[in-house]
């Protein structure tokens, strides 16, 4: 058995498996792709300290960092349940698609999350060729040009404010009648003197050169008409899925299907700490979610050495 079992190989899990691996403890990953979402990313620009580096590069780079040490990796692995240990001491299991079931003193689950996306056609072929989910990732490379935010709750509309300071015009959609967005935060958005706002709109397609983004078209669900936007860049912000279908009935999660964390990275389960997107945490970096994972494989060592194993 291990003595931390790292679910997830995002920087969220590589980081604590790196921590976990410095204490002398047994570690493994178990993972369906190391890398996990930074696989999906092309230019990171905010990883502190890296000015710049890509997407399959940084993945790379977290996996060789973890087998610089004696870590197990187990890769295209899926976990599809969590069986705690039923007594203090006891071992916890983690049970894979495969049939196989991995035991551990202390799990850490850093299972990441996935945006969800609207499914128009357009939306993957230019996915990081202007269309993106992350305005903290991607908003400087839309400085001085036209964008749209699909989404009018609080993630929407706080994107499209910080987008209005860097980009030349917004224009936010919501499929709804109205925003979902808190008030204070609706206010500030009709301030806004480069910000429109769009109601009752679904987009329909996303349009573009081959190349890159050069436009939008949506439904005006009120009249039924299609309408286009010509623009530069089409953030989606209609929600942020995290990956704990499998954990539903065993840990805690929010009414968004976060695992719900204190500041060590505790859930309601002892021995089982969670870290990165997959958590209540607020914000979904790459450096916050390392951030995470080394804290919650420091509580799992804390925890290890309070509890007497059989
Ligand atoms: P993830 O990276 O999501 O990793 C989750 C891990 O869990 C993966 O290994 C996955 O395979 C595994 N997993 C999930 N479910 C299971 C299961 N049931 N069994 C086994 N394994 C499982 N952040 C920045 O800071 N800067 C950026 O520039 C940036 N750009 C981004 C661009 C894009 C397109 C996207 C999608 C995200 C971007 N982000 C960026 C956000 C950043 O990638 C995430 O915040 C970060 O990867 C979260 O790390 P994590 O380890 O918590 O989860």
């Amino acid at each position: 058995p291990f003595d931390v079992l790292v679910v997830g190989g995002g920087p969220a899990g590589v980081s604590a498996a790196v921590y976990a691996a410095r204490k002398g403890i047994s570690t493994g990953i178990v993972a369906e792709r190391v890398g996990g979402q930074v696989l999906d990313t092309m230019a990171i620009e905010n990883l502190i300290s890296v000015p710049y580096t890509e997407g399959p590069k940084l993945a790379a780079a977290l996996e060789q960092h973890a087998l610089t040490y004696d870590v197990d990796i187990m890769e295209l692995q899926r976990a599809t349940r969590l069986v705690p240990a039923q007594t203090p001491g006891d071992l916890h299991q983690v049970e894979l698609e495969s049939g196989a079931v991995l035991r551990a003193g202390t799990v850490v689950l850093a299972a990441g999350a996935r945006w969800r996306q609207m499914g128009v056609p357009g939306e993957q072929e230019y996915r990081n060729k202007g269309v993106t989910y992350c305005p903290h990732c991607d908003g400087p490379l839309f400085k001085g040009k036209r964008v749209a935010v699909i989404g009018g709750g609080n993630s929407g509309v706080e994107a499209a404010i910080d987008l209005a300071g860097l980009a030349a015009h917004v224009t936010v959609l919501e499929f709804d009648g109205q925003l979902r967005a808190d008030d204070v935060l609706q206010r500030k958005l009709h301030s806004l003197s480069n910000v429109d706002v769009l109601l009752n709109a679904r987009t329909t397609e996303v349009a573009g050169d081959g190349a890159r983004v050069t436009g939008l078209t949506y439904e005006d669900r009120t009249s039924g008409e299609q309408r286009r936007i010509e623009l530069e860049g089409v953030f989606v912000q209609i929600g942020l899925l995290p990956n704990t279908e499998w954990l539903d009935g065993t840990v805690e999660l929010s009414d968004r299907k976060e695992i719900v964390v204190d500041e060590r990275g505790t859930t309601s389960v002892p021995g089982v700490f969670a870290a990165g997107d997959c958590t209540t945490t607020l914000y979904k970096q790459i450096v916050t979610a390392m951030g995470s994972g080394s804290t919650a494989a420091l509580s799992a060592f804390d925890h290890l050495i309070r509890v007497s194993t059989p």
